[in-house]
C-alpha cells in the first residue's frame, strides 16, 4: 500500500501507480511502496496518478485560473476539496484536482456552472491552493495608499480577525495581508520591529528568519495600536510596561489560527512577536509527515507510551516541535476508557474525548491542577515545567499513580534530571519518577523538487564533524544554489523531527537516586548501548536516506563531537 501526502492508496490502485512509474523510469519498479514518497517526486507521482485514471496532468496551471470563475465558488470548500474551476473553454468547464476519485467536483460545479460540461485535469495539490490564493484579491494597500494614511484616524473593536476579507481602513488591510500572507507561506512567527531608521516585518519559515519588509516608520504606532486593540488591550501602557502578552484569533479561508501575541518595548519602539499556531498543522501523527520516524524511534516511542505511571518530559528549544509530538502521542494514548486532561498555555490541539484546560496565567497553575486531581485523571499533559511548583506537582502526580507528559528547556535529555535539580527537587526525587527523557529538534528537509545529487562528504568536513571514511563515497544530496518555485527559491521544503530518547529503567533509577551515576554517566551509557534513537544518529539517518544535507543537520544539533 502507497501513502503519498497523507492520502493511502490500496493495494490495486498501488500496484498500477507502480507500473505506470516504471513505464516512465524502469528503475522505479524496484522500489518498495514504502520507499515511493521518499524517491519519487511529486509532479511524477501526479502524472502516474494522472495516466491511471485516463486524464492529463497540468504541473503548472494556477495561472490559467480565470478568477471571475472563482466568485461563484466557496474557497474554502474548494480548498478543502482540493479543486478549482480554470476556465471556460467553449461548452467545457476545465477543472483542475488533485483527488481524482473524489465526486465531489461533479457535485459542486454543475449547479454553479449549468450547460458546461466539466473537463478535468490533474495538478499538483500546491496549484490548487495557489490558484486558490491568487484568485482571491488579496494584494493589500500599496507604498503609496500606506503613506497617505492619517495617522490620527482610528478604527478599532475587531476581535476576530477574518484576514482574507477586505478592510476599508488600509492599517486594517496591511494587517490582514501580512498575517495571510504569513499563513499562506506556512511562516510559525512574524516579528514586527522598529530600529533606529526602519521599521519593518518578517516571517521565520522552517526555522530560518526572512527577508524583511519596510513599512514607513510613521506606521509605527499606528500597527502597534490596531493589534493591542484587537486583543482589547490598553493602548496607554505601552510606553510604560516593559512587556506586553496577548492572544488573538485570525480566520484564513475561514479555518480558524490562534496567534500568540509578544511585545517588548525597546529603545526605538518595540519588537513584536507573533506565533501562529496553526492548528491544521499540527494535527500530525506519530510515523507520518514531519514525525515520521524510523523504526527504531518508534518502538522507544510506543515502549515509553505504555509506562503505567511515572513522567515522560520531552526537551528542546523553543520551536523545536515539542509539544507537537506530545499532542500526537496523547492522540494515541486516547481510549474511551482512560480520562485525560491537559492544562496548557495555550491549548495548542483540540482532541475529541479529551479535558482540554486553558491556563489564564501561571498563578492559575497550582489550583487547576488541584482541582484536576479530583475528576481521577489517568493521563496529564502539563504544558511546561518551569518552576519549583510545577515541578514539584509533576512529581507528585506520578507519585499518585498518573501517567504525566509535559515540556522543558534544555538542550540534552540528559541534563533533564539537572534541569529538575536545578528548580529544587532532590535528585532521588526525580530519579524514582521520570521514566523517560527525551530531546527533540526539527531538522530541514531538502526540497524533492530541485535537490542535486552529491557524492559523499568531502574530508574537511568529514573531519569537523567526526564522520569516517565511509562517508567520502556514498550518494548524498544537497540543495540546489536558488532552489526552485516550489521551495521558494530556499532548496529545502519543510521539516522533519528527530528524537533522542532516554529510557529510565528501574536500575538506572536506583543508580541515580543512590547518586551512583551521573546524568552524564547515563547519556554515555545510553550512546555505548548503541541500539536507543540519539539525535547524533537519526540526523545522520536522513543524511544517508537523502531527505536532508549536513549543513542542516550541523545548523540543529552539535555534530562537532563524536562519542560513539
Ligand atoms: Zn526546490
Amino acid at each position: 500500500m502507497i501513502e503519498f501526502d497523507g492520502i493511502q492508496f490500496n493495494d490495486l490502485i498501488s500496484g498500477r501507480v507502480m507500473d505506470a512509474l516504471a513505464e516512465h523510469d524502469p528503475s522505479l519498479a524496484e522500489l518498495g511502496h514504502d520507499q515511493v514518497p521518499n524517491r519519487v517526486s511529486r509532479p511524477l507521482f501526479m502524472s502516474a496518478i494522472a495516466q491511471i485514471n485516463g486524464l492529463p496532468f497540468l504541473p503548472k496551471c494556477a495561472e490559467f485560473c480565470e478568477s471571475e470563475l472563482l466568485d461563484a465558488c466557496d474557497p474554502a470548500l474548494l480548498t478543502r476539496g482540493g479543486f478549482t474551476p480554470l476556465c471556460i473553454h467553449g461548452e467545457r468547464l476545465i477543472v483542475a484536482i488533485s483527488n481524482p476519485w473524489s465526486s465531489l467536483p461533479d457535485e459542486y460545479l454543475p449547479p454553479r456552472f449549468p450547460d458546461l460540461q466539466i473537463d478535468k485535469v490533474v495538478t499538483l495539490s500546491s496549484e490548487i491552493s495557489r490558484a486558490i490564493e491568487r484568485g482571491s484579491t488579496m494584494a493589500g494597500p500599496n507604498r503609496s495608499q500606506l503613506e497617505s494614511i492619517n495617522v490620527e484616524d482610528m478604527e478599532d473593536g475587531l476581535q476576530d480577525f477574518d484576514v482574507t476579507s477586505e478592510y476599508e481602513e488600509p492599517i486594517a488591510q496591511l494587517a490582514a495581508t501580512i498575517l495571510a500572507t504569513a499563513t499562506k507561506l506556512r511562516a510559525s512567527d512574524i516579528h514586527f520591529k522598529v530600529e533606529k531608521e526602519s521599521f519593518y516585518y518578517s516571517f521565520r519559515i522552517d526555522g530560518d528568519l526572512g527577508e524583511k519588509f519596510e513599512i514607513p516608520m510613521k506606521l509605527k504606532d499606528r500597527i502597534d495600536a490596531f493589534f493591542l486593540n484587537l486583543m482589547k488591550l490598553a493602548t496607554e501602557t505601552r510606553n510604560t510596561v516593559p512587556g506586553i502578552s496577548g492572544r488573538f484569533t485570525i480566520s484564513y479561508y475561514h479555518r480558524p489560527i490562534d496567534i500568540r501575541y509578544e511585545r517588548h518595548r525597546t529603545y526605538r519602539g518595540y519588537h513584536i512577536t507573533m506565533r501562529l499556531l496553526d492548528k491544521s498543522h499540527i494535527n500530525v501523527k506519530l510515523g507520518k509527515g514531519s514525525l515520521a520516524f524510523d523504526d527504531e524511534t518508534l518502538f522507544e516511542i510506543e515502549r515509553v507510551m505504555r509506562i503505567p505511571a511515572g513522567i515522560i518530559v520531552m526537551s528542546g528549544p523553543t520551536g523545536s516541535g515539542k509539544s507537537t509530538t506530545l499532542n500526537a502521542m496523547l492522540r494515541e494514548l486516547n481510549r474511551p476508557d482512560v480520562n485525560i486532561l491537559t492544562l496548557e498555555n495555550p491549548v495548542e490541539d483540540e482532541i475529541a474525548g479529551v479535558t482540554h484546560c486553558d491556563l489564564k496565567s501561571p498563578a492559575e497553575f497550582k489550583p487547576m491542577i488541584t482541582s484536576f486531581m479530583r475528576s481521577d485523571p489517568d493521563i496529564i499533559l502539563m504544558g511546561e515545567v518551569r518552576d519549583k511548583e510545577s515541578a514539584e506537582l509533576a512529581i507528585e502526580a506520578a507519585v499518585t499513580g498518573h501517567k504525566v507528559l509535559t515540556t522543558i528547556h534544555t538542550p540534552r535529555a540528559s541534563q533533564i534530571i539537572e534541569r529538575f535539580e536545578q528548580l529544587g527537587i532532590e535528585r532521588w526525587k526525580i530519579a524514582q519518577t521520570l521514566k523517560a527523557a527525551c530531546a527533540q529538534r526539527l531538522i530541514k528537509v531538502l526540497c524533492c523538487e530541485c535537490k542535486t545529487p552529491q557524492k559523499g562528504i568531502n574530508e574537511s568536513d568529514r573531519r569537523t564533524f567526526n564522520l569516517g571514511e565511509e562517508w567520502a563515497d556514498v550518494s548524498l544530496f544537497s540543495p540546489r544554489a536558488g532552489g526552485c518555485s516550489e521551495c521558494r527559491q530556499t532548496g529545502y521544503s519543510g521539516r522533519t523531527a528527530i528524537l533522542e530518547i532516554i529510557p529510565i529503567t528501574p536500575r538506572v533509577s536506583d543508580q541515580l537516586s543512590k547518586g551512583e551515576i551521573s546524568p552524564y554517566d547515563l547519556e554515555m551509557m545510553v550512546l555505548k548501548d548503541g541500539s536507543l534513537p540519539n539525535l547524533r544518529r537519526s540526523g545522520l539517518r536522513l543524511l544517508a536516506d537523502g531527505q536532508t544535507d549536513l549543513q542542516a543537520i550541523s545548523k540543529t544539533i552539535d555534530m562537532t563531537y563524536s562519542d560513539e
